[in-house]
């Protein structure tokens, strides 16, 4: 493996092993009729603070480098736009540090990405499955880990 050195961009994959990127997904529900009904998913998205920082604390300037990471690394597994029957809402930063004790409560920066019914509410559907597999699938080939990180390269055919 190579270091890359004054690169004018940072690739992807890149980020994904400088921030430990993992992933999770949730059910989205809202009440329907008095009944709770799953009508998406959010796919979560959790990088942590660089290893030689270590003056960790909510809002510091690397819990933003690491949500910009995060961004960018979201924009890059998004569907294109040409195939859009669902909706995708990629939240906003959050000056918060979370705990996960399944990863070994390393401080983590998360961002996640909504992924609804374009129009209107109702039952999570093919298309929803689909882009939410598109996307799990573009996690994987940067290198990025569901649920617990574990290093390994990424998929040397993923598009630089
Ligand atoms: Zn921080």
């Amino acid at each position: 493996m190579t270091i890359a050195t004054a690169q004018p961009m940072t690739f992807p994959q890149e980020l994904v092993s400088r921030y430990r990127v993992c992933w999770d997904v949730w059910p989205v529900e809202t009440m329907v009729d008095g009944k709770l009904q799953k009508i998406g998913f959010e796919l979560e998205l959790s990088g942590t603070h660089p290893p030689e920082v270590t003056d960790v604390s909510p809002g510091c300037p690397s819990c933003r480098e690491v949500f910009r990471g995060l961004r960018q690394i979201a924009e890059h597994i998004l569907p294109s736009k040409a195939d859009r029957p669902s909706e995708y809402v990629i939240s906003n930063y959050e000056p918060s540090i979370r705990y996960s004790r399944s990863r070994g409560s390393r401080p983590d920066v998360s961002l996640t990405i909504q992924i609804l019914h374009r129009q209107g509410f109702g039952p999570v559907d093919e298309c929803e499955q689909r882009c939410l597999k598109v996307m799990e699938e573009g996690l994987a080939a940067l290198g990025a880990s569901n649920g617990t990180w574990q290093a390994r390269r990424a998929n040397q055919s993923v598009q630089l």
